[in-house]
Parts: C-alpha cells; structure tokens; sequence
C-alpha cells in the first residue's frame, strides 16, 4: 500500500518531465545527478548514494537517479531517452501495492491457474462505494451470505448458497481453521484501500458494525486514533481476522521482508528481515489496536513500546530460536514461493521500463500451525531506523540494493550483496 502517501501528495518534487533530450550535453559528463525527496529516512538514501563516486545532489530536472516516496511526478514514458536515468519505482506497482489490486489479481491468477486464493492470503471481499448509500446496502447483501456462512453458530448447519458461479471453485471461499477459534469468537477486519501503517484499519463482529464503520469511513472520520488527518475511502478489503496466529510469548507478530524487482523482472529477497510485536498479550476478547495491530506507526503509541525488546522487532535468528528453525528451515521457502507467486499474478501487464526498481515490504502474519498468510505488499516500506535491528539491516539492504540497480548502470561494478536472486519472471 502507498505509504506515506497522503503527505507526499502535497509535496512539490522535481522530476523527468519532458525535458529536450540534449539538454543532458551542457552537464558536466563526468558527474552523475540524482534527487532524492523528503520523508521515509531520505537523509539514509542520500547518505548511500553519496558514499558512491561522482554522484551530485541536483534540483535540475536532468537527473541519473530520482528517489521519492511515490512515483506521481515520474514520467516513466520518457525516461532513458538520452542519457541512463533510474526512478525507485516500477510503473504498474499499485496492482500489488493497493490493498483492493492485491486481491483482484491474487483471485482471478488462481481461477484461472488452478490454484487456491484463501489459502495464500486470508479470506477477503474487496468492495468500492463511490460513497453512495444503496451501493453500500448492495454490498452489504453480497457480504452478508459469507459471513452468515462462516459465523460459528451456522458452521454446522446446511452451507448458504453464495453468490459465486460454480465455475469459480478456486476462489469459493471456505475457512480455514486458523480464522475462527474453540471460543467461538468470530472477527473480520476491514481495511481501508488507499490508507497504510494501520490507519483506518477496523474490526467487527456484526453487518450492523460494519455498516457503521463504512458509513463513518465514505463519511470521512477524524475519530481514528492513530491518524492525525481525515480518513475518507470508498473503497475497502474486508478480511478474516487471523484468530490463531503462531504468538511469541503469548504477544502477536508479524514478518517484514524486503524484495527488490528490477525493470528486467529480476526479483529478489533480502536474506535478513524482521518481525514486528504487538505490545500487549493477544486476547479475542477485546478489540484493542495495541493488541492486535503490529504496526510500528501503531506500536510506538503504547505505553509499552519497546518494554519487551527494543522497537518491538527481532531478527530472524530470534523467531528461528522460538520456532525451534522451523522460520528458517520451512516458513521462509513457503514465503518465498508466495512473493514469487504474487508477482506471477501480474506478469501479462508489467511493464519494463528502463530503468525502474522498486523495493517492497511484503507483511506476512503465521497461525499458529506457522504457515505463513500474505497480509500486504507495500511500496515505499517505511525505512526508520527505529531499533538497534533496523539500523543494522536497513542502511546495508539499501546499499546492496544500489550494488544491484545502480552500481552496474553507471561504474560497470557488481559486486555480491545480501539479497538473494529469486528468479527473473
Ligand atoms: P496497513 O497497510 O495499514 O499496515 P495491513 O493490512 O498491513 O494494513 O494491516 C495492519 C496490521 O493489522 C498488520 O500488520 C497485522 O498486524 C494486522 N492484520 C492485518 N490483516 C490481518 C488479518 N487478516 N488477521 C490478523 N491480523 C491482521
């Protein structure tokens, strides 16, 4: 999802606009420019590329390399046209980074691949209001069929006919045991299209809940505590509550990842990542953010952040030590299967643009079986050095990601680095 994405829109940014190409020829040749935008730890970005030779900071259009937390001012159309240009962003990203394309793709790639959707990312329903009153009753009674079909009290009794064609049986949902629990308790979480870092995201027990939430969000509320804007949406993914998830000393988590996709569809993993705790022991019962949202934006909030271990992250090492090496040894193949397999659902319309790259944060949650469920894919993950952790692995992930897109474009240099080569799609 777009992150930080509300402020940058009022942000002014220079770009690739349609500048004559030999405008290149009055620079000085042997210095390359770049322009990196404020936000998200920019002055790291900077930092990196200036350990690197003959890199200059320029406000000039003509620029070798932009960074911006977005890509709203890029003009991928004309890049590269005479001189070797690179943005930090590929062109159709949003079909993986908006809440609502995730689902739509993941869904339609599985019908037609044979595979089954619900069993890579929770059980969800992707809805679109344009804030009219009868879409939202409309939509309602689409939803209502499913989550009658799935509420405790009705799982054993005769299947409700849902709305689906019989041909769609790799996307028919079923529920997985990881979504409901021995108290029966039955919870969805409904989240916000355009919106990140745990804004916006709600939960509800009842239709009468959500009725209330969607009206409160196409509204537009204040109310949200952790948001210091609006939150206005018409458009929502509704999600099964992971009611089982793997805990780590009775608190939740999840995964954080980086992958790194070149403008060749190269794909990789960084070979380190971590996870991100809640702050609080992780109770159905009551509906707290602090309990049930990992989010560091959310996190660092409570009154016990960082009370259990520093920015609320451990390494790979720590989960392998709680999970007795089965993160390492059978969680992360199925994780990387995953991110291969998301970026298959959008093969026929990427586009390869040179030069483009992007690095994403994929989120992943474990039930308590540890299989891993893709929660989200994010575009400009946030790169805080917000824990001793962070500020080893972040400066050196964006590093060797230059080593990879940038290095060889301009210095003819390739040098190994930590992030694994997945394959090129
Ligand atoms: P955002 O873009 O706001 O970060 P996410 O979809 O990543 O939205 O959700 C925020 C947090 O909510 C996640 O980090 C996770 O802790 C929790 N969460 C999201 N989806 C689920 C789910 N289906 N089951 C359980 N927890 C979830």
């Amino acid at each position: 999802m777009l992150q930080q994405q509300v402020q940058d829109q009022n942000q002014t940014s220079t770009s690739f606009l349609s500048i004559p190409r030999y405008s290149f020829s009055l620079l000085n040749p042997s210095v390359y420019y770049y322009n990196v935008a404020p936000g998200n730890n920019s002055k790291l970005i900077i930092a990196t590329i200036q350990k690197r030779k003959n890199w200059q900071e320029s406000d000039n259009y003509l620029l070798h390399f932009q960074w911006n937390m977005n890509d709203n001012y890029f003009r991928y159309t004309t890049l590269s046209q005479s001189k070797i240009q690179i943005v930090n962003h590929l062109p159709n990203h949003r079909e993986l980074t908006m809440k609502c394309n995730l689902i739509k793709n993941l869904k339609q790639f599985c019908q037609s691949n044979k595979r089954y959707v619900w069993d890579i990312t929770p059980l969800s329903f992707t809805i679109d209001l344009y804030a009219k009153e009868k879409d939202l009753d409309k939509v309602l009674k689409e939803f209502t069929p499913i989550y009658e079909q799935f509420k405790p009290s009705n799982n054993k009794k005769n299947p409700i006919n849902l709305p689906f064609k019989s041909n769609n049986q790799y996307i028919q949902p079923k529920m997985h045991r990881s979504f409901l629990d021995e108290e029966n308790n039955y919870i969805w979480i409904l989240k916000p299209n355009e919106f990140n870092r745990g804004r916006g995201i709600s939960f509800f027990r009842t239709i009468e809940e959500l009725k209330i939430l969607l009206k409160k969000f196409t509204q537009g509320t204040s109310e949200y505590q952790f948001s210091q804007g609006q939150i206005k949406s018409s458009s929502f993914v509704i999600q099964k509550y992971i009611q089982r998830p793997f805990l780590l000393d009775g608190r939740k988590f999840d995964i954080r990842l980086w992958v790194l996709v070149t403008h060749k569809f190269d794909i990789y993993i960084f070979n380190q990542g971590y996870a991100r705790l809640s702050s609080e022991m992780f109770d159905l019962t009551q509906l707290d953010a602090f309990i049930h949202l990992t989010n560091n934006a959310v996190q660092k909030h409570s009154k016990n952040y960082g009370f259990f271990e520093q920015g609320n992250q451990i390494s790979y090492s720590e989960l392998d030590y709680y999970t007795n090496g089965e993160f390492t040894k059978s969680v992360l193949p199925k994780i990387k299967s995953i991110i291969v397999f998301s970026w298959m659902t959008i093969q026929h319309t990427f586009k390869k643009i040179k030069y483009s790259f992007e690095i994403f944060g994929y989120d992943f949650m474990l039930d308590e079986n540890l299989k891993p469920w893709l929660i989200e894919i994010n575009t400009n993950p946030c790169l805080e050095e917000s824990s001793p952790l962070l500020k080893e692995l972040i400066p050196k992930m964006i590093d060797h990601a230059f080593k990879i897109v940038i290095d060889p474009l301009f210095t003819k240099i390739q040098e190994p680095t930590d992030w694994d080569h997945l394959l090129q799609l």
